[in-house]
């Protein structure tokens, strides 16, 4: 397994990377304060994104959680080894919808990892009923916790504030995370931006946010009208347009590090992607600097450090 670097891309980066002598390891931009040169205090690693699965891990020096299973067991470990990390230190699953594409592998991994599991009620009803076996029996989670949009809670030292989002589940929700004074944020599989949205997203380090598909790929391509009506209504997929479009107009800004996740494999470019928000963010004073990477389907995106 890979762990891909990013290019630079088109947008200037002068200040970026720094140059750091061989053997040290390089620390991104902004190093926090009091804390020595070469220490990770909090790190985002993308695992996966897109239909096919999706799965995060956010991760503190003391605790370690995964955002979706939607990988395999076996992928998901696969991953997270070649990421340098002990499967045994994960401290949590936390489900943003019950759609295969962020639940496929939940009852294997939160058996095998023997780890609670938060996620909101009714997407855990939903979830039970569609993994009922043929007699109706249902797998059970080995420890499971419920949340509510809007409502914070703690797992170790990360807070954890759900938010709701407009999508076609049945009780979908991003995520910020708080941890050692860094804030990162989660917004995929979001049909557009509603207002509560950009002030969840305020003061975030790293922003990992949905650029799902171009509208001429998705309007010219092979999907049935009746799926390209879907990903494109009120509670479907987010657009590259509309991500720009908050760039432009409602982003705060706060962001060292954006990554355009979700990506259609069959209606988007990553170029076309990179190059809608890059426009955007670059037509606003003082975000020019800010790194855009892109998650992929196929392989784990190198490790953001903060
Ligand atoms: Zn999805
Ligand atoms: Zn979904």
């Amino acid at each position: 397994m890979k762990v891909v670097q990013q290019p630079a891309g088109e947008f200037p980066q002068e200040e970026f990377p720094p140059k750091v002598p061989a053997g040290e390891k390089l620390l991104p931009f902004p190093q926090p304060v009091g804390v020595s040169y070469g220490y990770m205090a909090v790190s985002v690693s993308v695992l996966a994104s897109g239909s096919r699965g999706n799965c995060a891990l956010v991760a503190t020096s003391s605790t370690r959680i995964l955002v979706d299973a939607g990988l395999s067991g076996r992928e998901t470990f696969k991953r997270l080894r070649a990421l340098g990390e002990r499967t045994e230190e994960i401290s949590a699953i936390l489900i943003t919808h019950e759609h295969s594409d962020h639940v496929a592998g939940l009852q294997r991994l939160a058996t095998k990892l023997n780890v609670p599991v938060f996620l909101t009620a009714p997407t855990h009803h939903a979830w039970s009923r569609a993994v009922r076996d043929e007699d109706g029996a249902i797998p059970e989670l080995p420890k499971s916790e419920h949340f509510s949009a809007g409502r914070g809670f703690r797992i170790g030292d990360i807070e954890v504030m759900p938010f709701g989002i407009p999508h076609d589940a049945v009780d979908p929700v991003g995520f910020t995370f708080h941890a050692e004074g860094v804030k990162i944020g989660f917004a995929t599989d979001l049909g557009y931006i509603p207002r509560n949205v950009p002030e969840h997203l305020r003061r975030c380090s790293v922003l990992v946010i949905e650029s799902n598909h171009d509208l001429e790929m998705l309007r010219s391509g092979s999907y049935p009208w009746s799926v390209k009506q879907r990903v494109m209504s009120r509670v479907g997929h987010l657009s590259n347009d509309a991500l720009a479009e908050f760039f432009s107009n409602d982003y705060d800004g706060g962001a060292e590090y954006i990554v355009l996740a979700h990506l259609s494999e069959q209606n988007n470019h990553p170029e076309r992607a990179r190059a809608a928000a890059e426009q955007a963010l670059s037509g606003r004073q003082g975000l020019w600097h800010k790194r855009v990477l892109l998650a992929t389907q196929a392989e784990v995106l190198e490790p953001i450090r903060l």
